[in-house]
């Protein structure tokens, strides 16, 4: 009798903690299985060269030197000058409220987190001034269950499909505004309330390119999120259930800097 207690005691605990640990347990095979190949893993990362689309009015933004070639050195060396917001980078809380985290000052923790994906590209079609209304994150945790914190929302606009041509990216009038999607104030409040960990976009920028006060920026680098702007093309991404790895410059008192980011398929 006593043996039986126990058999099923330990059966219910173990279900218990499959239960309570689904997300743990499957994010340790999905890591074990990138080696191997079973993990499919994405790189939402562009290649870093001078012909990418630079924030208008800045006249440098990248410049790369050979200093040594393997026929007259025996090796091959270069040096880079770059702008911190350039190609697919990290806003540093620091690059908008004043006292707040530069890039090397994020905690690591905040680094890795699950992927929520917003998909606007059917309104940013419609709409090249469109707002990620807050509605949009409610209907999200419907289908999916509340945002979890430490989660890194994305906004994907389909606007990589215009990467690399300035012309189509930016998306300027005749007055110079820019015209590409974005996330809403109300949008990035509930965010915050929800405690994720940065928000990311497909488009030069986190506010939409008709945005003067930069309200999202104020507001989420404020409450300490970092953003991800010109992330590469997001449509392989589900909505939910991928893991994103953001492995940004460690640049000592950066405003940003150029990041790598890794999703992990589920
Ligand atoms: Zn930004």
């Amino acid at each position: 009798m006593d043996v039986y207690v126990r058999a099923g005691f330990a059966a219910v605990s173990l279900v218990a903690l499959f239960s309570f640990f689904p997300d743990a347990s499957s994010n340790r095979v999905k890591l074990e299985g990138i080696p191997t190949g079973k993990t499919r893993v994405l790189d939402l990362t562009y290649a870093i060269n001078d012909k990418l689309v630079p924030w208008p009015g800045d006249a440098k933004f990248f410049e790369a030197k050979v200093n040594a070639t393997v026929e007259k050195d025996g090796y091959f060396t270069r040096s880079f000058w770059m702008l911190e917001h350039y190609g697919t980078h990290l806003d540093a809380p620091a690059h908008f409220p004043p006292g707040k985290e530069t890039v090397d000052q994020i905690p690591v923790k905040q680094l890795f987190g699950p992927a929520v994906v917003l998909d606007v590209r059917t309104e940013s079609g419609k709409d090249a001034d469109f707002l990620m209304p807050a509605v949009r994150v409610e209907d999200w945790e419907k289908q999916h269950g509340r945002i979890p914190e430490g989660a890194i929302v994305l906004l994907r606009t389909g606007w990589a499909s215009r990467w690399p041509d300035v012309k189509r990216y930016r998306n300027q009038d005749a007055a110079g505004m820019m015209h590409f999607p974005g996330f809403s104030v109300e949008a990035a409040k509930l965010l915050i309330e929800r405690k994720v960990s940065g928000l990311g976009c497909d488009t030069l920028s986190i506010d939409n390119g008709a945005s003067k006060d930069f309200a999202v920026h104020h507001l989420a680098l404020g409450a300490g999120l970092y953003h991800l702007e010109n992330l590469a093309d997001l449509s392989e991404l589900p909505e939910a259930g991928a893991f994103l790895i953001v492995a940004p410059i460690k640049l000592e008192g950066g405003s940003g800097g150029p990041v790598r980011v890794f999703a992990l398929l589920p």
